[in-house]
């Protein structure tokens, strides 16, 4: 069976959905993981930040807001008075799950379940959909079967026993619908794969039930070779490794949730990014082979900033970067790139939430340098750093640029730079035009 999954504007209003429901019924038997309708989940953030902001008012109007467009789309969706009726009911019920959370002191647990409606309705209007049009379809409730641990890490191994589960007490069908996103916690709680985790949602239920191959659908038909928000004729990507996928998805191509290659990887399960718009368009295929030599793409990661730690102390001695990197550990804050010299050393991190901190204690071991507002361009392909010259090309191709730092070497697949975002543009541009094929 294979996965598909179907994001935001794929089921974004009702003609969308109605031409995903052409797409899928083939007569293939098929699993299909939905996100909530475009716009929906930042409308349900938005409400959920009222409600910290103890603003009900602005909650209530909004929630009215929403639910009267779901209201519309119903009447525009289904046919049959009976279909409609149901429909209503889906709205009403999601809805006044969600009044209810304004109640009482709100919090994350009443926040998951506010953000949870989002998914819910749209499956449950989908399988509506379906039935009406006469397709054997089942819904399977994410909730009863997709988990997280204490660590919000994905626990496969339950996912993998309760869907098996699941599967079975809803029967045979054709079409499996079921949520995007949404999960339980250790406690049983109501969570979530965190935002964009619908990708996720596939690739890892792909894994649970060993699928012959996971389809992301969007809007776009695949990676491209570069950024097409900042460069003039990028090329899509007919083929890539779950490695190179992994670098491109962590390190700013917008088009896949970074997470959702691991699964895929481990159950060496193909992942196919396809458009709905261009659905003939083989799209891009991720295996676990490489797709021949040299650079193949190149994408941007914002918002990132540089820290340099400079010391006599390490000078000949050892043991300093685990000191350095026990505090970042401590602070539980990711590190990026790093680099080094005799006397000091530099890294990146995209999550600044700590950083005060951070600082105070990495000031026990040296000058400490911020640098805000840098972009990591992350260069990525089957490349061999034996290979001559190679490094001469790169540097060459970025004649004039100010690159902050460096990574070359770390892996065949990646080399990365870090430049000031005043600069990101003008580099990408630079890759665009000197080392990748247009
Ligand atoms: N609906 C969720 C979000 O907007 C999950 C997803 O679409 O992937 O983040
Ligand atoms: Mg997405």
């Amino acid at each position: 069976m294979k996965v598909l999954k179907f994001g935001g504007t794929s089921v974004g209003n009702v003609e969308n959905m109605n031409a995903v429901m052409k797409l899928i019924t083939d007569g293939e038997k098929k699993l299909v993981v939905l996100s909530a309708m475009s716009g929906t989940t930042n409308a349900l953030v938005e409400i959920s930040d009222y409600l910290y902001k103890k603003n009900k008012d602005v909650a209530r109007s909004q929630i009215g807001r929403l639910e009267s467009k779901y209201k519309k789309i119903v009447d525009k969706l289904f046919e049959a008075d009976t279909r409609k009726q149901e429909g209503l009911k889906i709205v009403e019920k999601s809805f006044d799950t969600i009044r209810k959370q304004a109640n009482g002191k709100f919090g994350p647990i009443k926040e998951q379940t506010i953000l949870a409606q989002g998914e819910l309705i749209s499956t449950a209007f989908f399988t509506q959909l379906m039935l009406e049009n006469g397709h054997k379809t089942k819904l399977l409730p994410a909730l009863d079967f997709m988990r997280i641990d204490e660590e919000k890490a994905a626990d496969l191994q339950a996912i993998k026993t309760n869907i098996a589960k699941v599967l079975e007490e809803v029967g045979e069908a054709d079409y499996y619908i079921t949520q995007g996103f949404i999960c339980r916690n250790e406690k049983e709680e109501i969570d979530n794969l965190q935002r964009g985790g619908s990708d996720y949602t596939a690739s890892l239920i792909g894994a649970a039930i060993e699928a012959d191959e996971i389809q992301i659908w969007t809007d776009i038909d695949g990676f491209h070779n570069n950024d097409p928000r900042y460069v003039n004729n990028t090329k899509k990507i007919e083929q890539l490794s779950f490695d190179e996928t992994a670098e491109l998805a962590y390190f700013g191509a917008k088009i896949l949730h970074p997470q959702t290659v691991l699964p895929a990887k481990l159950h060496n399960i193909p992942v196919r990014l396809k458009n709905t718009m261009n659905p003939t368009d083989s799209g891009t295929l991720i295996t676990s082979e490489t797709s021949g030599s040299g650079i193949k793409a190149v994408a941007a990661k914002d918002g990132i900033t540089a820290i340099k730690i400079k010391s006599d102390r390490m000078l000949m001695a050892y043991g300093f970067l685990k000191s350095v990197f026990e505090i970042f550990e401590f602070f539980k804050t990711p590190i990026d790139m790093i680099s080094t010299s005799e006397v000091a050393v530099s890294l990146t991190i995209d999550n600044t939430r700590k950083l005060k901190d951070i600082i105070k204690e990495l000031k026990e071991y040296g000058e400490v340098q911020i640098d805000e507002n840098q972009t990591i361009i992350c260069i990525v392909g089957d490349i061999i750093a034996e290979e001559r010259g190679f490094a001469a090309k790169v540097f060459d191709a970025l004649e004039g640029i100010p690159i902050r730092m460096i990574s070359y070497g770390g892996s065949r697949h990646n080399i990365s730079l870090l430049v000031s975002t005043n600069h990101k543009q003008e580099t990408l541009q630079a890759i665009s035009d000197n080392l990748l094929e247009n």
